[in-house]
């Protein structure tokens, strides 16, 4: 490659027209199918009927899809696409320099639309599904304020109505994005509240708790299954979230084809798992046909460890418990990562379909504490100008020590790493770093014993 070297750009942007026309269903081509999201009252394998109460019936069909491996991206949500599409594909000149490393470094940076983050790419997929069936509009949770800022957006620019259950924590840390979202035209209440049965349920057992993301959902579930022309969507975990992300990765394969780059490991944070099984889904792809082979590596918060600490079981999406129960690395639904932990990688399960690829050695995960994180996070928005959001710093920090390793072994390995998204919300966060007053609280397996303890007992499941 080292003829070719110079002539890479610091930033690799794709035409218009290269946008692409279809996502990649990564679950077509794996062996082992991630399991079936199930039916928390029979046990069974939840049909399209049954989910259809809580989903928009498009995108029922997509969850359920485990064998078409490329599904058409309608006009609209292509056209959509190109007001903040193609994402570039930067080389990580700057950040080689100060590292001294001889591994070339490349980030796919979803940062540059208002909601600031990839979540724009499915919440305006949802958005259009909803619609498409003539619904009045959508529920949602949200945690750090990204997906409901996302998708806000995408519901202003469609004419949706949209209800956000906002985690109690952020809606108070983060009153800039709560404001973006009603500027947008959303209903956002503070979770966990007094406006559903489940949320006045959680905060009699829990008085004074700042929410989680798994209440949040309860609360959104429950408006959306008892409100007429309403269903519920999910930013992340789901499957048909990580096809809608898939656009992420696909460009980021066409921009370095480009110029003959194959990575060797690709990185990227995992809260739900969204981004990064977007990032990586045709690289895996390949990996799982075959073709070709690459380290892929989950980075994960050492505060919300579920692919490093967690169990690979069939557990609830939510505290209330009403929701579907997913297959997945899991800390328990039960589990509330604690409050003082900056990012917003505080889900306690993980995507059913990234599970699955982890489970069957596909890819590695690491754990990272939240100092060493920001650290990385300051040191790359002073080298690379970008300031990152916290989640996204987590791969930064990973991507970071595997350039260091090449520095000791002078090895020219080529890393991608996805930036998800920018930090201008997370200032409250930046300003604990700042003042040298952040904090991170590890669980202690003790705590996950007991959080494990309550994982719902399924026929086949020890
Ligand atoms: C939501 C979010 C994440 C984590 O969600 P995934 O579904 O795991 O991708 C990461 N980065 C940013 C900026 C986010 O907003």
């Amino acid at each position: 490659m080292s003829n070719t070297e110079n002539k890479i750009p610091y930033k690799i942007y794709l035409s218009e027209n290269e946008i692409p026309k279809q996502w990649y269903n990564l679950r077509a081509d794996m062996k082992n199918k991630p399991a079936p999201l199930l039916n928390p009252g029979t046990g069974k394998p939840l049909t399209a009927e049954e989910m259809s109460g809580i989903f928009c019936e498009e995108l029922v069909a997509q969850e359920l899809d485990d064998t078409t491996p490329y599904i058409d991206i309608p006009q609209e949500i292509r056209d959509f696409y190109k007001m903040y599409r193609p994402a570039p594909l930067v080389r990580a000149y700057c950040l080689e320099k100060a590292l001294d490393t001889p591994a070339k470094i490349y980030y796919k940076f979803e940062g540059n639309n208002t909601s600031g983050s990839h979540k724009l790419n499915s919440a305006i997929a949802q958005a259009y599904y909803a619609k498409k069936q003539g619904l009045k509009g959508v529920t949602t949770e949200t945690g750090a304020g990204q997906w409901g800022t996302a998708l806000s957006m995408a519901c202003a620019y469609l004419g949706l109505d949209l209800k956000v259950y906002m985690v109690k924590v952020s809606y108070e840390q983060k009153p800039f994005r709560r404001e973006v979202m009603r500027t947008y035209g959303a209903d956002v209440t503070p979770s966990p509240s007094t406006t559903t049965e489940v949320g006045r349920k959680i905060l009699a057992e829990h008085p004074g708790t700042t929410g989680s993301l798994g209440c949040a959902i309860s609360e959104a579930v429950e408006v959306a299954t008892t409100n007429e022309g309403y269903r519920y969507v999910l930013g992340s975990v789901l499957n048909q979230v990580l096809l809608h992300q898939s656009v992420i990765g696909l460009e980021t394969k066409a921009a370095l084809d480009k110029y003959g780059v194959e990575p060797d490991m690709i990185i990227g944070c995992a809260g739900g798992g969204s981004n990064l099984g977007g990032l990586i889904a045709p690289f895996m792809g390949e990996k799982l046909r075959g073709e070709k082979d690459y380290r892929i590596i989950a980075v994960e918060p050492a505060s919300c460890p579920s692919f490093t600490r967690g169990k690979f079981a069939y557990d609830f999406c939510d505290t209330g418990m009403i929701c579907p129960l997913a297959k997945m690395y899991t800390l328990g639904s039960g589990f509330i990562p604690s409050a003082n932990h900056a990012g917003g990688l505080r889900f306690h399960g993980m995507s059913s379909t990234l599970s699955q690829l982890y489970d069957d050695g596909l890819m590695e995960a690491v754990a990272v504490e939240q100092t060493e994180v920001f650290e990385a996070a300051e040191k790359f928005a002073r080298i690379e100008g970008i300031l990152p959001a916290p989640e996204s710093s987590h791969a930064i920090k990973v991507a970071m020590d595997e350039a260091l390793k090449c520095k000791e072994t002078g090895e020219e390995k080529t890393i991608v790493f996805g930036l998800t998204g920018t930090g201008y919300f997370d200032m409250v966060a930046y300003e604990k770093f700042n003042d040298g007053k952040m904090t991170d609280y590890i669980p202690t397996d003790e705590e996950l014993e007991e959080s494990f303890k309550h994982l719902p007992k399924v026929p086949g499941q020890e």
